[in-house]
């Protein structure tokens, strides 16, 4: 395995069980887990629902994939995809992850307005391959500067820069849509393709455009054609308890949305829905032969149906306020916290010097091992590595969300003692 690969924690976790909202590793020891390996887990582990619906699936033998024959799965979850996107006459693609699902995108909207020049916002994360590492915003995860793309970056996530400090929410985004206007005078008229966004920033570390700033990028956007697509690899399925596409809590229906991550429940699984001619474009063929297998299409199936069934939308709502405001409650108390933020259940504590507010990833990394100690897995993030991540399956009960906080303000508490804070 190559030695780029970033393994957290300073002796790696080697995950070998799950029930529930909690994980076993290889040493037998439990931990409650709030970042569901990285959001990929939706509805907790070991779920008879998708057991049963992969195992169905196995058993009818049909365990390979091709493009070239028709999959009952696909068409189900494709009809309510589309359903559930709220886009007009919407076709579904399927991929195997969210890295292609975005190379999707941009390439229907380079065919669609025969251009290659995009938008996307500051701070943001896409994937890997050429065009979606083009359109992220984070040096920790682009590894080269090689783009079949033009990308500008616009504002919306960067408050804390010189320019914006003490701006209130609408001269922020005032400030925003005229630079916006500002870059759009300068391409040739008509000739971008698209807008790329995360309506909550993932690996950018759980921030977020003030309300309203989307609508204003998409009017904009939209007066010269140019496309909008939102990234709900991590924000879809009613994650931030506002929507059920982040996207759609800022009263945006864009004309194309990705996601992947939790809707396999753990299989992989990814995919496009866009409107129909866009998605129809003559030569927008398909990223790969291999995305919508029918083993992860019963997992994702069985998965989508279960998040639906049990409302947890609404759950997430709830149990991502109790760990909000139990943070927010106790932030006073802890000098090393500069910010906590979120949205349902993708919450955020920022770790900073108390002296100066300046990042501090080695915090972060310290909090991640003494929270591990007392059971509990996070996640971190943010451009400068000093964001912990908290994205728990949907599933979470409210016990468990108080006994996971309990876990955070003890590690903060201990780590604030020992610093003399
Ligand atoms: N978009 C976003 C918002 C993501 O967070 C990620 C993964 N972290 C991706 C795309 C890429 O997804 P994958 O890792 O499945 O390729």
């Amino acid at each position: 395995m190559p030695g780029w690969m970033p393994l957290y924690y300073d002796a790696p976790i080697e995950i070998v069980g799950g029930k529930g909202n909690r994980v076993v590793d290889a040493g037998g020891r439990g931990y409650l887990d709030f970042f569901a390996g990285i959001l990929t887990n939706m509805i907790g582990y070991d779920v008879p629902e998708v057991r049963e619906a992969v195992e169905r699936q196995l058993a009818t033998g049909v365990v390979h994939t091709s493009t070239m024959y028709l999959l009952r799965g696909q068409v189900e979850l494709a009809e309510k995809i589309a359903r559930l996107s709220g886009i007009e006459n919407a076709k579904v693609f399927f991929t195997n992850s969210g890295t292609e699902a975005n190379e999707t995108a941009l390439l229907l909207a380079a065919h669609a307005r025969r251009s290659g020049e995009v938008f996307a916002l500051r701070q943001s994360y896409h994937g890997r391959s050429f065009g979606a590492i083009a359109v992220t915003a984070n040096r920790a995860w682009k590894n080269n500067a090689l783009s079949p793309l033009t990308v500008r970056f616009l504002h919306g996530t960067d408050r804390h820069l010189p320019q914006f400090r003490g701006m209130s929410d609408a001269a922020y985004l005032d400030a925003c849509v005229a630079d916006l206007r500002h870059q759009l005078a300068t391409v040739v008229a008509g000739d971008v393709a698209a807008l790329i966004a995360e309506p909550v920033q993932g690996v950018g570390g759980f921030t977020m455009p003030p309300a309203g700033l989307l609508r204003a990028y998409r009017e904009v956007l939209a007066e010269e054609g140019v496309l909008f697509i939102s990234d709900e690899v991590q924000t879809g399925w009613g994650r931030t308890g506002a929507a059920f596409f982040g996207i759609h809590a800022d009263g945006v229906t864009p004309d194309m949305m990705t996601f992947a991550k939790g809707l396999g429940n753990g299989f992989a699984v990814g995919g496009v829905v866009a409107r129909g001619d866009l998605m129809d474009g003559p030569r927008a063929i398909g990223l790969s032969t291999f995305g919508g297998n029918p083993i992860a299409m019963a997992a994702a199936n069985a998965t989508l149906d279960y998040v639906l069934d049990h409302d947890l939308q609404a759950r997430a709502a709830v149990t991502g306020e109790i760990l909000l405001a139990g943070l927010r409650e106790a932030r006073p108390r802890l000098p090393m916290v500069g910010d906590v933020r979120g949205r349902g259940l993708m919450l955020a504590i920022e770790l900073v010097h108390p002296a100066t507010g300046a990042p501090a990833p080695e915090t972060a990394a310290r909090f991640m091992e003494e929270t591990r100690r007392l059971g509990l897995l996070v996640g971190k993030g943010g451009l400068a590595g000093n964001v912990v991540r908290m994205a728990p399956p949907l599933t979470l009960t409210e016990d468990e969300a108080r006994e996971g906080l309990g876990i955070i303000l003890t590690a903060l508490e201990t780590m604030g003692e020992e610093a003399g804070t």
